[in-house]
């Protein structure tokens, strides 16, 4: 699944792509992936451009000149390619934005768990507004992070493994199973460990571990395990980079102890049980 840093990545080449053009059409080939809509999808688009394209958290916001927004996450296997011939059809095709030069951009979605929501100008994105801290923020740190892994709305999470807590997007935005493992790795931390166990002077490295493996991971165009593209169709450079995840059974980088897989709340989790305990 595109994590923060595959996300950034596709938001970052779609502004240089998309950003101005006017769109002549818009089609929406699987109706199921619209699962909150303002108008009929084409009308929506109709005289319109895209003016600005952010990323919070795994979403994508596409903001238009009219000040409508389009909500996209593109779940396990979505992505948004650039293509200058309307003709060729990938048969995943979801939706498609053709723009008046002839060019478009095309949204795939192998598996379809993405979706696509629209809203008007001054109506609030409910699912935003639930995320937690944005981790590469300047307001993310070792503080914020002992904030967010103790408590949400006032109840206890600490009793959660850490592997857990940092991929809840309602505590921190953006993190998924890869970049969960490999902070841990960095910061020396068993992902099983309950957040009430790690301790006060781990989390300055662990915040920092957190922000520079997204930070490293977005230099090289994020990680490319099996379906995750940029919108050059392009697969991201950083899965050579990756010291633990889907390394099961390979030594460790480090050490050279077998890194192993385990399943943490439904999702794998990867460690080398001698650098992180
Ligand atoms: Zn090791």
């Amino acid at each position: 699944m595109p994590e923060l840093p595959e996300v950034e990545t596709i938001v970052r080449q779609l502004r240089n792509y998309a950003i101005g053009r006017r769109i002549d059409k818009a089609e929406l080939l699987r109706e199921s992936m619209l699962k909150r809509s303002t108008l009929p999808f084409d009308d929506f688009f109709r005289n319109c451009s895209f003016a600005k394209i952010d990323r919070r958290g795994k979403y994508i916001i596409f903001s238009l000149d009219n000040g409508s927004r389009l909500l996209a996450h593109l779940g396990m296997t979505g992505k948004f390619v650039v293509s200058e011939n309307e003709n060729t059809a990938d048969k995943h095709l979801c939706s498609r934005y053709i723009f008046d030069d002839g060019g478009c951009l095309d949204h795939i979605d192998i598996r379809r768990f993405g979706r696509l929501e629209t809203y008007r100008e001054n109506e609030s994105i409910p699912v935003l507004e639930r995320l937690g801290i944005e981790p590469l923020s300047d307001d993310f740190d070792a503080s914020s992070l002992k904030a967010v892994i103790s408590t949400r709305n006032g109840k206890t999470v600490r009793t959660r493994a850490i592997h857990t807590l940092l991929m809840d997007q309602r505590l921190i935005a953006g993190v998924g199973n890869i970049y969960a493992s490999e902070a841990l790795f960095r910061a020396g931390i068993r992902p099983v460990r309950k957040a009430s166990r790690v301790k006060k002077k781990e989390l300055p490295l662990l915040a920092e571990s957190l922000k520079k493996v997204m930070e490293e991971s977005l230099e090289e165009g994020g990680t490319t395990v099996s379906d995750y593209r940029r919108v050059d169709d392009k697969p991201g450079n950083f899965k050579e980079f990756l010291r633990v995840y889907g390394r099961a059974g390979e030594p460790c980088r480090k050490c050279g102890t077998e890194i192993k897989r385990i399943r943490l709340n439904g999702r794998s989790a990867f460690f080398c049980p001698e650098c992180q305990r």
